[in-house]
C-alpha cells in the first residue's frame, strides 16, 4: 500500500475537500515504485488556506523578527539532521543524483540561515528632515499573505529561497509545489511547521505555513486570483509566467517571476580546454539539463571548433546514466514520460527542419535497467547556426548545441541572441575578453571561467529579457520582494512645519 500524504491547513494535516488524489512515482523506475498518493486539491482548499493564513498575519507580523529568525534558525537545524534522507527522496521522486539532491538540500540550509541572520538585521534607511524638531525614518513592513508556486527542478531549494525570506519578514505562506515533486515539498512543510510549533511553544500560530497540494491550472490559478494573496512568487516555464502575470495584475498583486533560460558557454581559443570541458559536461547534462540554468548551447572558437567536439563526444558517450540513487551514475531520467517526450521532439526539429549534426546521442535509452524509466541518451548538435530552433527554444532536457564562432564579439552577440538572459559563461585566459564579456553579455549571471550553473544562495539569482520580470532571489536582494517600505516622519517642534513651503 503507497502512503497517502495531506495538505496542511491551518495547522492542520488534512485531504482535499473532494478526496480527489494524484499519484506521484519515480520517473527512472515508473512502474515497480508508487512513492505516495497526495490530495488534488480545488478551489475551495485554497480558499480555506487563504483564510487561515490571512487570519495568521495578524498575529505573526507582531512576533519580533529575531524571533522569526530563531525559528529559520531551528528549520535549517533540522534540514541539517535530515539531508541524506530528504536527497535520497528528491532522487527518487524526480530523478537527479544523490550529490546533485544532497545540493539542493544544502541551498535549502544556506538560505534558512541567511533568513535567520536576516531577523537580526531587515535594516531599514534613515534620512535627515528639511526642517528642525523633526525626524525621518523608514522601515520593512510585511505585506500579507504571500502565493508560492514552484516547479520541480530544485524541488527543496527553490521554495526556501522565496519562503524563508518571506517568513522572516513577517509574511504567511500558501504553498503550490510542483505535482511532480510533493513529497520534498510536504517534508519542508513538515520541518517548517515542527520548528514553528518548538519556538513558539503554547504561542503557536496555525496557518503561518499551509501546503495546497494539485494542479496548477486549479490550485494555482485560484491563489492567483484571490483577493486576499498579496503576492506571488513564482519559478517555472516562460509561458506560465506570463499568464499568472495577467491574472495577478487584474488585482495588482506583487509578483516575482522565474522564467526559461537558453543559457550558453563560449569557450574561446586561449581557454583551459580541460576546464571548458569538465564545466560543460556538468553544465549540460547534470540534472539531465532540466535546470534554468544549464548549459544549452555550446559557443566554439573556431580554431578549436573539431578539436573541442571530438574531446567532448568521447566524454559524453561515456557518462553512466542510472538511477540517481545507485552509486556511479552521472546522470538520471527525465522527469516524467512527457518531459521525454519534448526532448525527442527536440531531436526532431533538430534532425530534421534545422538539419544540424548530430554527433551523440538523439535517441530514448532503454537498454536493460533504464527501460524501466524516462532516459534519453545525452544529445549534442553540432554545426548549429543562429536562429534555428533548438538554439533559441528552451529544451529542458540533456540536449546541447554547439555553435561556431569566429572571434569575442560574435560569441557575445550569438550568445545575446536569444529571448532569455538567464545564465553565461566565458573561458578565457585574456583578461580583456573576460570584463569585456563581463560587461557586454545580457544576463543576470556570468561566470568566468565556470559552468553556467552553481548559484550561491547568498548572491542574487534571476535573469533579464523573457527569464524574469526584474526581481532576484537569493542573497539581500530577495527581502525587497517580500517587504513594503513605510516612511515615518516625526514632528517634535509643538508646531504645524509645512515642508517645502515653510522652509523655503
Ligand atoms: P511549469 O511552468 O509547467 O510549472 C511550474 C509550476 O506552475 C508548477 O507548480 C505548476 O503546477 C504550476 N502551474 C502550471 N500551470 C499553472 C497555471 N496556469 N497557473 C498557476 N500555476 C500553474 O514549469 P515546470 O515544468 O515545473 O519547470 C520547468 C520550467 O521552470 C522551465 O521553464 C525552467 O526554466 C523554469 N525554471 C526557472 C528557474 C529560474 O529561477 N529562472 C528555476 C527553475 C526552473
Amino acid at each position: 500500500m503507497a502512503e497517502k500524504f495531506n495538505n496542511l491547513i491551518n495547522g492542520v494535516w488534512k485531504d482535499s475537500k473532494s478526496g480527489k488524489t494524484f499519484e506521484n512515482r519515480n520517473p527512472a523506475k515508473w512502474e515497480e515504485d508508487l512513492i505516495g498518493i497526495f490530495p488534488s486539491s480545488d478551489k475551495d482548499d485554497v480558499y480555506e488556506a487563504v483564510a487561515a493564513a490571512k487570519a495568521a498575519f495578524e498575529k505573526w507580523r507582531l512576533v519580533p523578527a529575531p524571533k522569526r529568525g530563531d525559528i529559520l534558525k531551528l528549520v535549517g537545524d533540522k534540514m541539517h539532521e535530515r539531508k541524506d534522507e530528504i536527497a535520497y527522496e528528491m532522487t527518487r521522486e524526480m530523478g537527479k543524483v544523490f550529490a546533485e539532491t544532497k545540493g539542493d538540500v544544502q541551498e535549502g540550509i544556506d538560505t534558512a540561515y541567511y533568513a535567520a541572520s536576516e531577523g537580526r538585521r531587515l535594516f531599514g534607511f534613515n534620512a535627515p528632515s528639511e526642517l528642525p524638531n523633526k525626524m525621518n525614518l523608514s522601515f520593512r513592513v510585511p505585506i500579507g499573505v504571500g502565493g508560492f508556486i514552484t516547479p520541480w527542478n530544485f524541488p527543496m531549494a527553490i521554495p526556501t529561497w522565496k519562503m524563508f525570506p518571506a517568513l522572516v519578514c513577517g509574511n504567511t505562506c500558501v504553498f503550490k509545489p510542483a505535482e511532480l515533486t510533493p513529497k520534498t515539498a510536504t517534508i519542508l512543510v513538515e520541518i517548517i511547521d515542527a520548528a514553528m510549533r518548538e519556538e513558539l511553544g503554547k504561542d503557536y500560530i496555525p496557518g503561518v505555513i499551509n501546503i495546497v497540494h494539485g494542479k496548477g491550472r486549479i490550485v494555482g490559478e485560484a491563489m492567483i486570483a484571490h483577493t486576499d494573496v498579496d503576492l506571488i512568487s513564482f519559478t517555472g516555464s516562460t509561458e506560465v509566467g506570463k499568464r499568472i502575470n495577467e491574472v495577478a495584475g487584474g488585482s495588482l498583486k506583487r509578483v516575482s517571476l522565474e522564467l526559461g533560460g537558453k543559457n550558453a558557454q563560449i569557450v574561446m581559443n586561449d581557454a583551459d580546454q580541460e576546464l571548458a570541458l569538465e564545466a560543460v559536461l556538468w553544465g549540460a547534462f547534470g540534472t539531465t539539463g532540466q535546470r534554468c540554468t544549464a548549459t544549452s548551447r555550446l559557443i566554439l572558437h573556431k580554431d578549436i571548433y573539431d578539436e573541442f567536439i571530438a574531446k567532448l563526444v568521447a566524454r559524453v558517450n561515456k557518462l553512466k546514466l542510472g538511477y540517481g540513487n545507485d552509486k556511479g551514475v552521472d546522470v538520471g531520467p527525465c522527469v516524467s514520460e512527457s518531459q521525454r517526450e519534448t526532448v525527442n521532439d527536440y531531436v526532431k526539429i533538430g534532425k530534421e527542419e534545422d538539419k544540424a549534426t548530430l554527433a551523440a546521442g538523439g535517441d530514448y535509452a532503454k537498454e536493460g535497467e533504464l527501460s524501466k524509466g524516462w532516459f534519453y541518451k545525452p544529445t549534442i548538435f553540432t554545426d548549429v547556426k543562429p536562429g534555428m530552433r533548438i538554439e533559441q527554444e528552451e529544451i529542458f532536457g540533456p540536449v546541447l548545441s554547439v555553435i561556431k564562432c569566429n572571434d569575442l564579439t560574435d560569441a557575445i552577440n550569438i550568445l545575446n541572441g536569444t529571448a532569455y538572459g538567464l545564465s553565461s559563461s566565458i573561458f578565457t585566459k585574456n583578461i580583456n575578453d573576460a570584463f569585456t564579456a563581463i560587461r557586454d553579455i545580457k544576463a543576470g549571471i556570468t561566470y568566468i571561467n565556470g559552468a553556467t550553473i552553481g548559484a550561491e544562495a547568498h548572491m542574487p539569482f534571476g535573469g533579464v529579457k523573457q527569464t524574469g520580470n526584474g526581481h532576484r532571489e537569493g542573497g539581500w536582494t530577495v527581502y525587497d520582494f517580500y517587504t513594503e517600505w513605510k516612511a515615518v516622519y516625526v514632528d517634535y517642534s509643538g508646531k504645524l512645519q509645512r515642508a517645502q513651503i515653510d522652509n523655503y
